[in-house]
């Protein structure tokens, strides 16, 4: 396993359409286990392959209850809303107000390549739902409600210590 270089959002490779993944070969797994290593060393929550510089349709998750693999995900359901607060790793030190649905389904496959759905409530549903605008070229930035200003980030910050 190696930590992969996160791209930051001036990079043009965050902005193409990522390739379905056909067969799961092990690069696809050694990509994954790198992808799930370099989202824990940087204490994110998920991280799509563009962010990795790979145009490749497979995502990682982890909400705090142990990663999971989305090869090719899909949401086929959603419902409901939330409006909260949503950073990415490729955009460091920022934080933005987003729109997300409260529920979602997703379809994938895992690295067996066996078809599976997983159901995401709230923070899941939202870094499902993040992680996947990430394939298709998308930045939270691009549908956020409003960024919130440096001192509004700073004022968090000193509430936190
Ligand atoms: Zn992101």
């Amino acid at each position: 396993m190696a930590l992969r270089k996160i791209r930051l959002e001036e990079d043009p490779i965050l902005r193409k359409l990522a390739r379905p993944i056909t067969d799961i070969t092990p690069k696809i797994k050694v990509l994954a286990e790198d992808m799930i290593e370099t989202m824990h060393h940087a204490n994110g929550v998920g991280l799509a392959a563009p962010q990795v510089g790979v145009l490749k349709r497979i995502i990682v998750v982890d909400i705090g209850e142990g990663p999971t693999v989305l090869v090719n995900p899909e949401i086929i359901e959603r419902d409901g809303e939330q409006v909260g607060p949503e950073g990415c790793l490729s955009i460091p030190g920022k934080s933005g107000i987003v729109s997300r649905p409260n529920h979602v389904i997703v379809k994938a496959m895992n690295l067996e390549g066996e078809a599976f759905t997983m159901e995401g409530e709230e923070f899941m549903a939202r870094a499902l739902c993040h992680e996947i605008d990430h394939l298709n070229g998308q930045l939270y930035t691009d549908i956020a409600e409003r960024m919130y200003t440096d001192d509004e980030m700073n004022m968090e910050e000193e509430e936190m210590e």
